[in-house]
């Protein structure tokens, strides 16, 4: 018969793989919990609306990416992101009445239709944080230093920080009247997409990546309008106390103007980091501030901030961490002493397995060899003297000891 394959755009995650995700969801716990935050998980399918919304119509997550389908006449999405189901939660639950901030953060699966390529899928994984009620700077800079922390504590170093910032509605307005002007010589020269951006959402078009639209965004009169200071004097104000309290704490950032961010929720503060490990697909992190989000959603206002990361591209950064060995094995042609050794260890808070099939004594220790770090031997001199001959597989160094002393000699 046909086997079943797997779907375009997904991965199995195997137990080979498991040590690196265990290793960054672990992580994100201890790290995320210093600051505060408590881990939050909502559903992943939610209406369709709360992301139309949520994440914008003019993006392409909503306009081409979505998972939709129909149940009992609802139209449902699977999450391609999960700050609208945050938000939602975060609504529904009346978190504003708690004390500001809160800090929230999140694992789980995404899901969007995208072309897949290397480090991009259409169910992949995200990590992430969003902190509520807070619109000083020092909330961006500590939701900042959350991503870069999370992303040292993982032992990735080789990372470039890139800041914007969008301004508000209002001096934003300005700027996007600006950037059409100048640039509607050039509409016809523009790919579709940016052609219906161009209406839409103008900042979006310094974020197309076809080589025709880049090169209009490059010429000088361009150039210059992207590169001015449009933002208005209160969102200035918030960007250099961001950036001074960066440089203070020795966070490397640069700026880059043509960082809008796909998602249209977005003000004053966004930022990506990527890395310079990875191919074309090399950003790790985006984030930024959405104060009208939670109003616009239906909440009381609320001014908040966040990122989100994606798994699989550290996990790629991480490499293979094979550590999947068993720290004991237990090599025994007594079963019964050897599965209650096995359990005693195990009650120690030590892995530790035993030869289920009860094979020769040899094939045993071979075994052990290859799936454990310590073979504890159990023959039946030690059985008879209550020891036990602990072997380091890895030097082959053995001696024998006291059942109670096994734990001191791991
Ligand atoms: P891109 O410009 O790469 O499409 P994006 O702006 O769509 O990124 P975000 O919505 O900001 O990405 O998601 C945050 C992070 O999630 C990204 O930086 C990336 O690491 C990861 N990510 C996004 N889409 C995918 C995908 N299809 N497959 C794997 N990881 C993804
Ligand atoms: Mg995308």
């Amino acid at each position: 018969m046909a086997i079943i394959k797997l779907q375009k755009g997904t991965k199995d995650i195997l137990p080979n793989d498991m040590t690196v995700w265990h290793f960054m969801e672990e992580k994100a716990n201890e790290i995320f919990s210093k600051y505060g935050a408590k881990e939050i998980r909502t559903p992943i399918f939610e209406a369709t609306e709360l992301f139309a919304r949520g994440v914008g119509d003019t993006t392409d997550i909503v306009n081409k990416e979505m998972y939709t389908f129909e149940k009992s006449e609802r139209s449902l999405t699977l999450r391609p992101e999960n700050t609208a189901g945050v938000v939602r939660s975060f609504i529904e639950n009346g978190m504003h009445r708690l004390s500001a901030p809160v800090k929230l953060w999140y694992k789980g699966p995404m899901f969007r239709y995208e072309r897949p390529q290397a480090g991009r899928q259409r169910q992949f994984h995200q990590v992430g944080v969003e902190v509520f009620g807070i619109k000083q700077a020092t909330a961006d800079a500590e939701v900042i230093l959350m991503a870069v922390n999370y992303l040292k504590a993982l032992g990735l170093n080789d990372l470039s920080v890139e800041l914007n910032s969008l301004g508000c509605p209002q001096c934003r307005e300005v700027f996007k009247t600006k950037l059409k002007e100048v640039l509607k010589p050039y509409l016809p020269q523009m790919c579709p997409d940016c052609q219906s951006r161009y209406e839409k959402n103008p900042l979006r078009l310094l974020d197309c990546k076809v080589p025709e639209c880049n090169e209009i965004y490059v010429k000088p009169e361009i150039q210059a309008v992207i590169q001015s200071d449009f933002i208005c004097n209160d969102c200035s104000e918030h960007f250099e106390e961001l950036k001074s309290y960066l440089n203070e704490l020795g966070v490397n950032y640069s700026i880059n103007k043509l960082l809008v961010r796909g998602l249209d929720y977005y003000n004053r503060t966004v930022f990506e980091i990527k890395s310079n490990n990875l191919g074309s697909q090399n950003a790790v992190c985006g984030g930024g501030r959405y104060d009208s989000l939670v109003k616009n959603l239906g909440g009381e206002d609320t001014p908040a901030i966040g990122f989100a990361m994606g798994m699989e591209r550290l996990a790629s950064l991480l490499g293979e961490k094979n550590d999947t060995k068993t720290t004991t094995f237990v090599v025994s042609n007594n079963p019964l002493e050897a599965i209650k050794l096995t359990e005693e260890v195990r009650a120690n808070g030590i892995s530790c397995e035993f030869d289920l099939t009860n094979k020769k004594f040899v094939k045993q220790l071979e075994k052990a060899s290859k799936v454990a770090k310590f073979a504890l031997i159990l023959g039946e001199d030690e059985i008879a003297q209550n020891k036990v001959t602990i072997k380091n597989l890895e030097t082959s160094e053995q001696k024998i000891v006291n059942r109670t002393e096994i734990f001191a000699n791991l």
